[in-house]
């Protein structure tokens, strides 16, 4: 246990230490740091996550991070609508825009099927990509999921929904490796898997049916 001397440096060291990967040997190096800088530096930090905080929301449309109801992607009239790529969150949505690869808009569903963590079709954006498939003229919808037990449930999922509904229907080839996350391929390789991506029908054939 660390002595801190200072009921503001334990404090800080405590709340800093909640942070994901910072243990508290960090927190207490992040915070020392802290409390040397420059008034006006600490102001303008806290001020930074303080407006995170409060203005920072999702896009209405794709569920993407926005700073207003629409993302910058769904605003931006150059991008191509009718090319849905589905994605599991955020992270992943930076990882394809990183590629340069891809000129079509998202829809983060914020998570994948998984039972065993008590993760339906439900607690997903599921219900809303097929109402944006209802409404909007989408003519492919590119499924960007991990490659894992559970993304592959989750294509199976949206496939059998909307099959009908949209013409092509395409999976990253997998150079993204079995059970990796797209987030931690390299940009080349996931923007590779984008350009040569396979129709879904061909990767599973008919096994579903
Ligand atoms: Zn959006």
């Amino acid at each position: 246990m660390l002595n801190f001397y200072s009921i503001y440096l334990e404090d800080a060291v405590n709340e800093i230490a909640k942070l994901p990967g910072i243990g508290r040997r960090t927190a207490l190096r992040l915070a020392l740091f802290v409390a040397k800088n420059e008034e006006e530096e600490v102001v303008r930090l806290s001020e930074a996550l303080l407006k995170l905080k409060t203005h920072l929301t999702t896009c209405q449309h794709c569920f993407n991070l926005s700073d207003d109801i629409n993302c910058h992607i769904c605003d931006n009239p150059k991008r191509d609508k009718n090319t849905v790529c589905v994605v599991q969150d955020i992270r992943d949505v930076m990882a394809i825009e990183n590629t340069n690869q891809y000129k079509g808009v998202y829809h983060v569903l914020g998570g994948v099927i998984s039972p065993i963590d008590g993760i339906g079709p439900k607690q997903l954006k599921l219900a809303e990509l097929f109402q944006r498939i209802e409404e909007e003229d989408i003519k492919e919808l590119i499924l960007a999921l991990p490659a894992t037990v559970e993304g592959d449930t989750t294509n199976f999922y949206i496939h059998k929904n909307v099959k009908e509904k949209v013409p092509v229907i395409t999976l990253l080839s997998r150079g993204v490796g079995v059970g990796e996350e797209l987030e931690y391929t390299d940009e080349i390789t996931l923007g590779r898997s984008l350009l040569t991506r396979i129709e879904f029908e061909r990767t599973y054939g008919k096994v579903e049916d």
